[in-house]
């Protein structure tokens, strides 16, 4: 069986002082949860000090992105042995907001995909069609598109993949997906990553659904067969209704 996963991506939110104090009240609230695994990702940072304040927690830290290299001149990036130095086990890599915002390509997450896996990292490989690409019937060639690239050349490696399921048109909007429409594109995605890699590797995957993931929402997202779990942003800053969410992948809401 694949065990839950639910990941807060923090974005660009919180000083060193705050991860600390959500460290500290969130620790408490989920103290008794075995069944679940659970990941913070911060900037990087509260990177270092948030996995202090974890320590022994079970909970893990993610980065939020990383860069391919090792180590060189690339002024501004992190590599992921440093994320690993720092106390991550998990990197999310290929959000909509790196695609859209800063310009990222499917060859770019892939090289990062890689890089994770080479570093012992957990890659959270996000994929997700835009409002247009869905309205125009594309949703599933985007993904197979976004899968065949960051997926490539990662073979055996690929035992430790996460794939996020982030429909852009549902991330910070309010407008979830469906859980019907959640599960018709996890199955999609589950038999993609069955050609891509392998059936063996494709059944134990986790793949989670991110995208407007609050308390209200997440049972029923989470009870679909090919749901695994959650990336959250907005309800993953208070640790409040970030563990209300742990508790709805539960089925405890
Ligand atoms: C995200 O940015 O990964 C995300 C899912 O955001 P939100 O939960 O706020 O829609």
């Amino acid at each position: 069986m694949r065990t839950p996963l639910v990941a807060a991506n923090w974005k660009m939110h919180k000083t060193v002082g705050e991860a600390a104090a959500y460290a500290h009240a969130f620790r408490a609230l989920v103290a008794e949860v075995r069944d679940v695994e659970i990941v913070l990702a911060p900037p990087f940072t509260a990177l270092h000090a948030l996995a202090g304040a974890l320590a022994g927690s079970g909970i893990g830290v993610a980065g939020q992105d990383l860069h391919a290299e090792r180590q060189g001149a690339f002024t501004g990036e992190i590599s992921a042995g440093m994320l690993r130095d720092a106390g991550a086990g998990y990197v999310i890599i290929g959000h909509s907001e790196r695609r859209h915002l800063f310009g990222e390509t499917d060859a770019e997450v892939g090289a990062k995909v890689r890089a994770a896996t080479g570093a012992r990292l957990v890659p959270i490989m996000c994929v997700g069609e835009t409002l247009a690409e869905r309205e125009s019937n594309r949703t599933f060639e985007v993904l197979d598109r976004q899968l065949q690239a960051g997926l490539a050349g990662l073979a055996a490696a690929a035992g430790s993949l996460v794939v996020a399921y982030e429909p852009v048109w549902a991330i910070g909007t309010g407008r979830n997906a469906t859980p019907e429409q959640a599960q018709e594109v996890h199955a999609h995605i589950r038999a993609r990553l069955a050609g891509v890699l392998d059936e063996s590797i494709a059944r134990t995957r986790r793949i989670l659904y991110g995208g407007s993931v609050k308390p209200g929402n997440v049972a029923a997202l989470a009870a679909q067969p090919d749901v695994d779990g959650a990336l959250v942003g907005g309800a993953g800053l208070d640790p409040g209704s970030f563990a209300e969410i742990v508790a709805g992948t539960r089925g405890l809401l």
